[in-house]
């Protein structure tokens, strides 16, 4: 692995400057009427190596963090939010953007039996050693006469610099005390575009069955970072070669590998999801959208078919995937409201706009598809462009026009039509009353006939128009 190098290495005055917001000032004041040695520690030092923007400060102190945070809000006045967690032992301040946690410093010793460390207090070094990767771990003193000092044991500035993740401690106890860390270091590989170092990332591969005693709601967390980062493929790929992938998400894993039967192969879904999902990261922050992109095709392999006339199908894959995401959402303790609703409304409608680009677009599909779609239209149109992962030139500018053609319809139609939040002009009340009939069967034909009319354009969506229709329509139906 070639080692990428960080453009500029951090001065001393570069240190001093960052820390020039007023909240240091006041922590180090704080901190000297307490007479506490007090640490900038963790991500918010990385971060600020690698001249990344972090709201969140991390403050470790020889002592009580709690009195300290105490003496911090007092001197912020009313400006500041003070929450205190007797039981850990940390409190936490809020002062406009920021969110600053304090904790005393900590030595953690575990036990193989339980998943719980012991506790103690104790001095920098040992909460250095308690860190999980080398990057993590450096600190910066705000006390008076060594301020902007910089605290480095494990040369976590040199894997800054270089890009590399990496244990402070033998890899194999640091994962084995917390499991969760080998999943943050492909979060961080992933966010940050650093490489895990080779022990690490062997002690990854030799410990990840660990990873089931980890909830599932802090391994969720880690994946949405994943989705999040720049390029997300990064951290699935990772999983994958750690092998973390077949245990927490095989749907994805059974993606992987081809097939060939007569001669013919069909592609990789692995990569082409990854691919997809990479693309449409260029496009979106969009959470939701960037899982659907990932979650699209797992209804491959059970669709999966040799037809010796038509080679590899995957028929009916968006429903099938549609149907597998609840009891995914549910062991992944995703949420299962409104998000579900949307990811498997993406995944089972992805093949519409394929469908109807590939055919003539007709206004009645169009009208349909923006129906089924409603005001998520715009997010299943990004997917599909984004699911273009053709080799070829000509097809992958074949597939762009179409969908342009689509999309322009569907601007057309919905100006004239209004069919996003489509609600059918008269609804079953409206029915009863006019025909004065019984909650029922009856009603609920007549008001999906109404519907199904305007969706094929046979009528406008007008109320005149579907009065009319409806009048004819219990006519034929003998109910006047
Ligand atoms: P982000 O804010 O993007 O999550 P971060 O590094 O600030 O990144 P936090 O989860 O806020 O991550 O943790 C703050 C610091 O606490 C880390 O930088 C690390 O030093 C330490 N830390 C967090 N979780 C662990 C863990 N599971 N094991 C060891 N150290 C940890």
């Amino acid at each position: 692995m070639p080692i990428k190098t960080i453009s500029m290495e951090i001065t001393q005055s570069e240190i001093l400057q960052k820390l020039d917001h007023t909240i240091f000032p006041l922590i180090t004041a704080a901190a000297g009427a307490l007479h506490l040695e007090t640490y900038v520690i963790g991500g918010f030092v990385r971060d600020l190596i690698l001249r990344r923007p972090s709201k969140d400060i991390d403050i470790v102190c020889v002592g009580s963090g709690i009195e300290l945070a105490q003496e911090v809000a007092t001197r912020l006045g009313k400006k500041a939010n003070l929450t205190v967690y007797k039981n850990f032992g940390t409190a936490q301040v809020v002062y406009k953007d920021l969110e600053i946690e304090f904790v005393g410093a900590r030595k953690e010793s575990y036990n193989r039996d339980s998943r719980k460390p012991v506790v103690e207090d104790g001095t920098l070094e040992d909460d250095q050693n308690r860190r999980d990767f080398t990057i993590n771990a450096l600190a910066i003193c705000l006390n008076q006469d060594r301020f902007g000092e910089l605290i480095d044991p494990f040369d976590g500035l040199n894997d800054i610099y270089e890009y590399r993740i990496q244990t402070p401690v033998d890899p194999d106890i640091t994962f084995s005390d917390d499991p969760l860390r080998m999943l943050r270091a492909v979060r961080f590989a992933s966010q940050l575009g650093f490489f895990i170092e080779a022990e690490t990332f062997d002690a990854i591969e030799r410990n990840k069955q660990r990873i089931e005693i980890i909830s599932s709601e802090r391994i969720s967390d880690e994946l949405h970072k994943i989705m999040l980062s720049p390029k997300p493929s990064v951290g699935w790929e990772l999983l994958d070669q750690t092998g973390l992938l077949d245990l927490i998400l095989p749907e994805l894993s059974a993606l992987k590998g081809v097939e060939t039967k007569e001669g013919i192969g069909h592609k990789d879904n692995f990569s082409h999801t990854l691919k997809v999902l990479d693309n449409l990261a260029k496009n979106t922050s969009n959470l939701w959208l960037r899982w659907a992109a990932l979650l699209h095709d797992i209804g491959k392999p059970k669709s999966k078919r040799f037809d010796p006339k038509n080679g590899w199908t995957f028929h009916s894959h968006e429903f099938i995937g549609m149907k597998m995401l609840k009891p995914l959402f549910q062991r992944l303790k995703l949420p299962l409201n409104d998000k579900l609703k949307y990811v498997e409304k993406l995944v089972s409608l992805h093949m519409r706009p394929i469908v109807l680009a590939d055919d003539e677009v007709t206004d009645s599909a169009v009208r349909r598809l923006l129906f089924e779609a409603g005001d998520d239209i715009d997010d299943l149109m990004l997917l599909c462009e984004a699911d273009i992962t053709s080799k070829h030139p000509d097809k992958v500018k074949r597939f762009l026009t179409n969908f342009r053609l689509v999309r322009e319809k569907l601007k057309e139609i919905e100006e004239k039509d209004r069919i996003r939040n489509f609600q059918p002009p008269i609804d079953g009340l409206q029915i009863m009353e006019m025909f004065h009939l019984p909650a029922g069967r009856i009603v609920g034909e007549l008001k999906s006939a109404i519907k199904e009319a305007i969706l094929d354009g046979e009528i406008p969506n007008e109320y005149e128009a579907a009065h009319a229709y409806l009048l004819k329509l219990a006519q034929e139906k003998e109910l006047i």
